[in-house]
């Protein structure tokens, strides 16, 4: 997400000095991950194995927006002008998500932080213990994809090599006989998407590794073998 000038988008919302609300043992989660690479299953196992709630900016924003929160109305501005929202709004969200009483021994990110700004500013507000970053070849990701196919009758999911159906062209749940692909799991928009996704990353790991709190786990073997690794990263 790009800090837009304010020159752009009116006056500057006035600075908020951090205050000392903040748990001193709070220690805080960043997980990365590709699409495609098991984020939302890894997520959902530190989850459990830490007690550390999850946080999503997407889902913040949404909530934010439907209780209609001063944070939230500023937001929606920029969305409904179909911009993307300043970094000083995420992290003013974040502020409020933590001190809510599930986060006192701190929060797991999901898809924040994006850029160095954005670390930074969330160091200024809360301690990132551990960085882990899921990573699977490329090549395997677009096998993942790709290969998924649903059926368009009770949407069981299906993939042409981990999960065909038993007897082709016919839904193993209720028989249907009609398949959907989406439009965006074909090979290039993969492959353009996992671009972005290296290129807006790289640098983050570097300036993660740098602070000693980055840790790289194989995320193209069994799930089971990739918690293990996390849940030891994380101790
Ligand atoms: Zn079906």
């Amino acid at each position: 997400m790009a800090i837009l000038r304010s020159s752009v988008v009116g006056p500057a919302r006035p600075t908020v000095k951090a205050k000392t609300v903040y748990a001193e043992h709070m220690e805080s989660i960043v997980l990365f991950g590709p699409p495609g690479a098991g984020k939302g299953t890894q997520a959902q196992r530190i989850t459990e194995s830490t007690g550390l709630p999850q946080v999503s900016t997407g889902d913040m924003l949404r909530a934010a927006v439907a209780a209609g929160t001063q944070t939230g109305m500023e937001a929606k501005k920029y969305m409904d002008a179909g911009q993307l929202v300043p970094d000083q709004v995420i992290i003013d969200l974040i502020k409020d998500r933590i001190q809510e009483n599930d986060a006192v021994n701190g929060v797991m990110f999901d898809g924040f932080t994006r850029t160095i700004p954005q670390a930074e500013a969330l160091a200024n507000i809360t301690t990132v213990s551990h960085v882990i970053s899921i990573e699977v070849p490329d090549e395997r990701i677009v096998e993942r994809i790709c290969g998924r196919y649903t059926c368009a009758n009770c949407g069981a999911v299906y993939h042409d090599s981990f999960k065909p159906t038993a007897e082709e062209g016919k839904c193993d749940s209720c028989g249907g006989l009609e398949f959907k692909r989406r439009a965006d799991d074909n090979a290039d928009t993969v492959m353009s998407r996992l671009e972005a996704y290296h290129t807006q990353t790289s640098p983050l790991g570097e300036w993660y590794n740098s602070k000693g709190i980055f840790h790289v786990i194989d995320g193209d073997r069994a799930i089971d073998q990739i918690t293990d690794d996390i849940i030891a990263a994380l101790k």
